[in-house]
């Protein structure tokens, strides 16, 4: 690993001043090295930071630890609910706080749900949310210094036509990741938005579906974020009483480890089961979260039964076109979407 410098920043507009480079940047190359000029990059938990140093995908010059500046960790309900949102998760808010935080459980399970099947133990302690939804994908060759992929400033994908089985099966005919945040299947299905800060202390937010982008918009980057600017919280909506949320993880094991498939929906039904609303998304199923806006069509103003969830389970999956190796996502993802949807509706 490289030499850096480290400084601790006071104040997110401090770090946001202090950000030269997104990691995005600082990792993009014609030629294959890893810049290592001037970059200044944020560290939060430094989970996924630390092994894009150690396996000499990136080398700053200086690291600014986020993890001292007062009140970045905050989880903050009703008491500062404002007209655009009802609960605040401040971005150093680590997965094992949202994962136990009763008012999370309650009214946004998914988000909880996904937070408890993240990682292990030990990561969700120290992993923090803003860091989960920026952690860069973990496509194995782009992981690998030795392959210069398209993502990376390279002239090809590696994964198209080689060893595919845990990418996607939407938008897949440039690069094939799967998003890396698991957090991030849940907090779309709940309409989350990001609020972002630069150094001049202005704020602004988006919502956290049109954050992220879609390799055909740019290949070398995740999402929106700009070299200046801090993730300073994410927000959530006010939830009405009858809306549930699910989310449901399947991995190769039971944990450690990033998701084959996982599905949040959030499901706001009228009494008799009628869907008044629903969203469904799927994640490790295409570069963002994937609206599986098909299924919602098939649900909007019907009453939720066993064979009406089915139908709608199917139709999650149109327009895929599995690689090679993932075709296994295509049943799994449809017996999950049927899962999340009959739980949400207790049916079952
Ligand atoms: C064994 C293992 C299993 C895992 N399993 C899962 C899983 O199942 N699901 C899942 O979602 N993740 C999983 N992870 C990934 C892990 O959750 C992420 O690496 C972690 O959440 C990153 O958070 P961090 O705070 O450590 O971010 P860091 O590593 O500090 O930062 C990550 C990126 O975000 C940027 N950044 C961080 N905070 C901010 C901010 N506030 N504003 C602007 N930029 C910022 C950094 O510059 C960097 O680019 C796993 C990791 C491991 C090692
Ligand atoms: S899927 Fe994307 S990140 Fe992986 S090798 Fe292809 S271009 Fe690179």
């Amino acid at each position: 690993m490289n030499p850096f410098e480290w400084t601790e920043a006071r104040s997110a507009a401090e770090a946001a001043g202090l950000a030269s480079t997104t990691v995005a940047q600082a990792m993009t190359a014609p030629d294959g090295t890893p810049l290592s000029d001037d970059s200044a990059i944020l560290k939060a938990g430094g989970v996924d930071l630390l092994d894009l140093m150690k396996e000499d995908l990136l080398r700053p010059r200086r690291l600014v630890n986020l993890c001292a500046i007062p009140g970045l960790d905050a989880i903050t309900g009703d008491g500062a609910a404002t007209a655009t949102h009802d609960l605040r998760i401040g971005a150093l808010a680590t997965l094992e706080q949202i994962a136990a935080h009763a008012e999370v459980r309650q009214r946004y399970t998914a988000l909880a749900e996904a937070a408890q099947v993240s990682a292990s133990p030990q990561i969700r302690h120290v992993a923090t949310l803003g860091g989960n939804l920026l952690q860069r994908p973990h496509c194995w060759y782009f992981r690998a210094a030795f392959y210069h992929c398209l993502r990376k400033g390279g002239s090809r994908c590696y994964a198209l036509f080689g060893e595919n089985q845990y990418h996607a099966i939407f938008d897949n005919h440039t690069c094939a990741i799967v998003h890396p945040s698991t957090a991030a299947t849940a907090l779309v299905a709940l309409d989350a938005r990001l609020e972002l800060m630069d150094k001049a202390g202005t704020r602004r937010e988006i919502r956290l579906e049109r954050f992220f982008v879609s390799p055909d918009t740019d290949i070398r980057r995740e999402n929106d974020l700009k070299p200046g600017e801090i993730v300073t919280a994410i927000l959530l909506p006010a939830s009405p009483p009858s809306l549930r949320s699910v989310h449901l993880k399947q991995g190769e094991k039971e944990t450690f480890d990033w998701p084959l498939a996982d599905v949040a929906v959030a499901l706001d039904l009228a009494p008799e089961r009628h869907c008044r609303r629903v969203a469904i998304v799927l994640g490790a199923a295409a570069p963002v979260p994937y609206r599986a806006r098909a299924a919602e069509a098939a649900l909007a103003g019907k009453i939720l039964d066993e064979a009406v969830v089915a139908r709608a389970a199917r139709e999650a999956l149109d327009g895929a076109t599995p690689l090679a190796e993932n075709g296994y996502k295509m049943p799994l993802l449809e017996a999950l979407v049927r899962r999340a949807l009959m739980k949400a509706a207790e049916l079952i």
